[in-house]
């Protein structure tokens, strides 16, 4: 490996992102899938934390983290994505032997397709993995229920893919591709770029290797050019020519047009970086504050407020207890805010993982020391990690002492 090639180093990277990519589904964090949608249940698994719909706002803070995390590297590192760890990238990359096809007659295409072929309904099986389990996905395969919607899913994802592969490849970037489109607004005169130095236009040999190594097809000594998926395949090619000279490359990075003082840290920078920090922040306090257990009250109209034979006035509420964590839970019901001899029955409560769970709970007071109909209760549910409170009101239905 020439460690003074950029390629190499791509490969690595690239390599290393498809690990993660199609690695990920199979790691398993507190027995479920460290990244996950789970469409049945509608909740997200996210490294050990599972994301009920209702907690989908934190999925919002995250989204604003992601979207501002790309617009600050594209700031600072222009295409730096499309090159290294696009999927696109890695995935034309790793089947660039398909574009010889054409040369190399039938068989070579034969292989080299069917290759292709069967990369495609890998890379489409990973992505049924972010939403269907692996674990899940094959056991269900091998024993013939993998279901209509997974294999339509299956089936159409691959052929999309596959035809991707063959047809549009680096045309992609170039046609349909979003990002690509959306970048060249994030650019600033400062943003890291791919050039030809046209201080050393004399010392071009004119030996064409980078345009002939370029997968789009640009002369990148024309100047910056929308095309460029920043591969950086024209600067090891123009290492080897302008080597052989005992020279340096004519083309490479430069935080903005080569001759000018490129800067990393701007104003602009700056303030997108801090709001990225900021929102990766807020998104790091969200999960890491979030309670596991989460409770609502609500009145059991089925249990008028009442007194009983020895003068405690007797109140009725349901809890609605859900266990959004990945443990059982065994909490202890609490009642608090009103002057007097308070008990609440159950006083205890064993909650599953994922369980929802709805309980009447009766409320008694004796020796009630106020002289209002109405008092604010509080009821909760507590352990030594977990403490949920709320307010309900509480009826008074006896006689004023
Ligand atoms: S000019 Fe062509 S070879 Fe050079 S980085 Fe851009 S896409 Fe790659
Ligand atoms: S590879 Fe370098 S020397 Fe050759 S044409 Fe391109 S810029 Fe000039």
């Amino acid at each position: 490996m020439r460690i003074d090639r950029i390629q190499p180093w791509r490969r690595i990277v690239e390599a290393l992102q498809a690990i993660i990519i199609l690695g990920l589904p199979f790691l398993r964090i507190k027995g479920e899938s460290a990244l996950r949608f789970d469409i049945l249940s509608l909740k997200l698994h996210f490294f050990g934390v599972s994301l009920w719909m209702e907690e989908f706002f934190i999925v919002l803070i995250a989204t604003i983290f992601l979207t501002f995390l790309i617009v600050s590297i594209t700031l600072i590192f222009g295409r730096i994505w499309c090159g290294w760890l696009c999927p696109q990238t890695v995935l034309v990359d790793f089947t660039a032997f398909t574009e010889k096809a054409k040369k190399n007659g039938i068989l070579y295409s034969l292989i080299s397709y069917s290759v292709v072929f069967v990369i495609s309904f890998i890379v489409s099986a990973s992505l049924i993995w972010y939403f269907v389990s692996p674990y899940e996905f094959f056991s269900r395969l091998f024993a013939g229920n993998l279901g209509s919607i997974i294999w339509g899913f299956f089936i159409v994802q691959g052929i999309i893919i596959f035809l991707n592969l063959i047809l549009l490849r680096r045309k992609f970037c170039a046609t349909v591709c979003p990002y690509a489109k959306l970048q060249s607004v994030m650019f600033d005169s400062k943003t890291m770029i791919i050039a030809f130095d046209p201080a050393r236009k004399e010392e071009c040999m004119n030996c064409m290797a980078c345009v002939k190594t370029c997968p789009v097809g640009i002369d990148i000594r024309d100047g910056l050019n929308a095309a460029c998926v920043s591969c950086a395949e024209c600067i090891d090619e123009c290492t080897e020519m302008m080597g052989r000279r005992q020279k340096k490359s004519l083309i490479n990075y430069f935080f903005g047009l080569p001759g000018e003082a490129g800067r990393i840290i701007r104003t602009n920078a700056v303030m997108i970086g801090s709001i990225t920090l900021l929102s990766f922040i807020f998104f790091i306090y969200l999960i890491t504050t979030r309670m596991a257990v989460d409770m609502i009250v609500l009145p059991n109209y089925n249990f008028s407020p009442r007194i009983t034979a020895d003068g405690a006035s007797v109140n009725s509420y349901y809890l609605s207890i859900k266990n959004r964590g990945n443990s059982d839970e065994q909490l202890n019901i609490r009642v608090r805010g009103i002057e007097g001899s308070l008990n609440i029955t159950p006083d205890r409560i064993a909650i599953k993982a994922g369980e929802d769970k709805k309980i009447p709970v009766y409320v008694s007071v004796r020796d009630y020391k106020d002289n209002t109909d109405v008092r604010g209760l509080e009821i909760s549910i507590e352990d030594d990690k977990i403490k949920v409170v709320k307010t309900v009101n509480f009826i008074w239905a006896g006689e004023y002492k």
